[in-house]
């Protein structure tokens, strides 16, 4: 579903990404797992066209989407998650899904505000959408709470539910446990399940090894910029070399 190869990128002259090779296939929950700083955060900045490589190439889905902006890249059905947006404290669960209206050009939060028919049309439909969305999420109780009034782990799951209002085929998590208390950690787990059961491709940094192991496979190691191994847990972790990344990086 996504092909990486030769991922090179540069910020001031210092490399993030080495040359990364890694592929990743449809239908998995790939871990993707590697010390701080081993690139992991700007490799999904690169993939999401927020960043342009200096070299190198990505495929999703069979098509070159290296150096595309990142509306381009979502429209094709590959998303990252985002942090809430800090700018909107104030708008609801709802809002911020409504926010998200991606799939035609030109429309959005505008369009559903100005009152031609197409447009109210529009906006009803991606209110359904929001309300499925919210209620697949189990955040229909407090689509009319302002964000701020979440908690830690219902904020993450509006993050995941901004995802899904652009119906994307692979999405990539950066950490969205992070934070969250054990049983909540548990309920995004399973939301992740659920969605990867209805064919949603999924690539998910996370720092729990014990969500690595639960979650996910195969697992992708990355250290200094590059792919270190990929396999299945229990083998990744056998590794020396990516016990070595680990210790080499803590000391
Ligand atoms: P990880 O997510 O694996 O912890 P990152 O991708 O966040 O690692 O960081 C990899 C390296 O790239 C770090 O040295 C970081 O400082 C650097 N880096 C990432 N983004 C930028 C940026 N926008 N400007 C300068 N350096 C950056
Ligand atoms: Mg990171």
């Amino acid at each position: 579903m996504l092909t990486i190869s030769g991922v090179v990128r540069s910020f001031y002259g210092v490399a993030a990404l080495r040359g990364v090779d890694l592929s990743i296939a449809r239908g998995t929950i790939t871990g993707l797992i590697g010390p701080n700083g081993a690139g992991k955060s700007t490799l999904f900045n690169v993939v999401s066209g927020l960043y342009a490589p200096n070299i190198g190439s990505i495929k999703f889905d069979g098509q070159e989407i290296t150096g595309r902006q990142p509306d381009d890249i979502v429209r094709r059905g590959l998303i990252r998650t985002f942090q809430l947006a800090r700018g909107f404290p104030k708008l609801s669960v709802f809002q911020h899904l409504m926010l998200y209206g991606p799939a035609q050009p030109g429309e959005g939060l505008w369009d559903a505000l100005t009152s031609s028919r197409r447009s109210r049309e529009r906006e009803e439909q991606l209110s359904e959408k929001a309300w499925q969305i919210a209620k697949r999420l189990r955040l229909d109780p407090v689509i009319d709470n302002p964000v701020t009034a979440l908690s830690g782990g219902q904020k993450k799951l509006v993050e995941i539910g901004r995802a899904l209002m652009a119906d994307p085929r692979m999405i990539l998590l950066d950490e969205p446990m992070a934070g969250v208390n054990p049983t909540l950690t548990a309920q995004i787990g399973e939301h992740l399940v659920s969605l990867n059961k209805s064919g949603i491709t999924i690539c998910l940094i996370e720092h729990d090894m014990a969500l690595i192991r639960d979650l996910c496979d195969p697992v992708i190691v990355m250290a200094d910029g590059k792919t270190l191994t990929a396999g299945r847990f229990d083998d990744v972790v056998a590794d020396s070399r990516v016990q070595e990344a680990y210790l080499g990086r803590r000391h």
